[in-house]
């Protein structure tokens, strides 16, 4: 019998509770340590953010389907991992004891690395459930009082898919409100281009995005490093290739949503050897920690290094495709070890991604992520936006049914070329 617990229920944890326990053996024991007990969909958070969903329409209670799955719940959330011991002890106290464990944090929202950043100060967010509840409020008192808008990224983010849609997002209900006229709009990011994405680009995403910025009158600084955000007053410099200040802005806003750097979680930041000085978990190409072999990690939870040098930080994505790949490997090398074997399978990584405009949209697919790559296409329509609904529909749909992927999943992603795993690495579990 093995003792296997995976920590934190989010999009990686939970399909990663799916996929663990139909690999595993009947003997085996299966537990999930959340914060709380509800699963909720952060890809539909800019949809929360200007009245287009309800919390209840992206949330989902795990309790019952945990149960009917035989997965244990704990939703009491970790206080801290502690891998020489093999157990995790939880926010009342307690320790839960394992042969093997998977992080699936996500990350730790690092607002607190500028001065006035975040929902706790002067800006909105949309990264969790609660900040995309409050940022409506925000988004219909700018309805009300109209006046300049200041949206993107700061220095460090990882994740400026997000803080496109959103831009995109509020540009279309600011026009179906009859105000994007009164509204102003400024695009802020580290990137040191648009359409960079912290992937050096994919296919065309640079002119894409910047055209379809033109065409919706939104200006953009990029290389552009936030110093302190007061009140209504965004502080910005703009750096040169060598990364000196090229230019000061002040920025004046009615509203603001900045995507903050990640790190992370405290239940794991700090670990020697087991994550990075981010916090992040440090992992092999088997998804596995070189230092505490029956760690493994997946999700925007794991270490990955940018793909080059840029004039200010700017992090590699973790999307849902990617970590679903990640997933997918660990499961089977999980499997594998508990009946002996060694682990042998390697997620693809492959990024997949749909920037919702709220009424058309792009797509990317990076197939490796890291150029030079084998396929590197963008596109663009309205097909996008009913693409990312169906996403929404069809994922929410799996995590309450308790499956993880399924035939017809797996015949599109066959059909467009996209795999979860090298193929060519992969040998069967003994
Ligand atoms: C606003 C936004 C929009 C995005 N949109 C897209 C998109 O459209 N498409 C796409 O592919 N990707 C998107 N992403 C990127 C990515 O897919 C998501 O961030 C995704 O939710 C990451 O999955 P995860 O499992 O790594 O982390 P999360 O989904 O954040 O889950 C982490 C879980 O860990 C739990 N946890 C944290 N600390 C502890 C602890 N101490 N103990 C126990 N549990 C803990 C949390 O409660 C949470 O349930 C988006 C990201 C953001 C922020």
């Amino acid at each position: 019998m093995s003792r296997i617990a995976i920590l934190g229920a989010g999009l990686g944890g939970v399909i990663m509770a799916y996929e663990m326990k139909d690999k595993l053996r009947p003997e085996d024991e299966l537990t999930v340590v959340n914060l709380g007990s509800t699963y909720s969909f952060v890809p539909s958070n800019p949809w929360v953010a200007v009245g287009w969903r309800e919390r209840e329409d992206i949330s989902v209670d795990l309790n019952g389907i945990f149960q009917k799955r035989g997965i244990k719940l704990r939703p009491e959330g970790a206080r801290r991992v502690h891998p020489e011991e093999n157990r995790i002890e939880l926010n009342d106290g307690s320790f839960l004891d394992y042969d093997y464990l998977i992080v699936a944090t996500g990350p730790d929202l690092a607002f607190n690395e500028i001065e006035g950043l975040g929902p706790d100060a002067n800006t909105s967010s949309i990264c969790h459930i609660d900040h995309a509840e409050k940022t409506k409020a925000a988004f219909d008192a700018l309805v009300k009082e109209p006046g300049p808008i200041v949206v993107g990224a700061v220095q460090g983010a990882s994740c400026f898919g997000p803080a496109y849609e959103f831009a995109f997002i509020l540009d279309t209900a600011l026009r179906r409100a009859k105000q994007r006229d009164q509204v102003p709009m400024t695009f802020v990011t580290p990137e040191p281009y648009i359409g960079h994405l912290g992937l050096d680009g994919v296919g065309d995403t640079k002119s894409l995005l910047e055209s379809a910025m033109r065409e919706r009158h939104i200006k953009w600084i990029t290389n552009a490093r936030v110093g302190k955000v007061e009140p209504g007053r965004m502080f910005v410099e703009e750096v040169d290739e060598a990364g000196a200040v090229k230019t000061a802005h002040e920025l004046p806003f009615a509203f603001s949503m900045m995507l903050p750097a990640f790190r992370g979680v405290p239940a794991i930041h700090g670990l020697e050897g087991l994550t990075n000085p981010r916090g992040f978990v440090l992992i092999d190409k088997h998804q596995r920690n070189p230092k505490y072999r029956n760690v493994f990690g997946i999700g925007v939870a794991v270490a990955i290094p940018p793909v080059g040098k840029t004039p200010l930080p700017v992090g590699v994505p973790k999307t849902g495709f990617m970590i679903e790949s990640m997933v997918t490997a660990t499961a089977e090398n999980v499997a594998s070890l508990i009946r002996g074997g060694e682990p042998k399978a390697v997620a693809t990584w492959n990024a997949v991604c749909l920037a919702d405009f709220g009424d058309e949209g792009i797509a990317f697919v990076a197939q490796p992520q890291i150029p030079p790559r084998n396929v590197n296409w963008s596109s663009s329509g309205k097909w996008v936006h009913a693409a990312k609904i169906g996403f929404e529909k069809y994922f929410l749909r799996k995590v309450r049914q308790g499956k993880a992927d399924t035939f017809y999943e797996n015949l599109v992603l066959d059909v467009l070329g996209i795999k979860k795993l090298k193929e060519l690495r992969i040998e069967p579990a003994e």
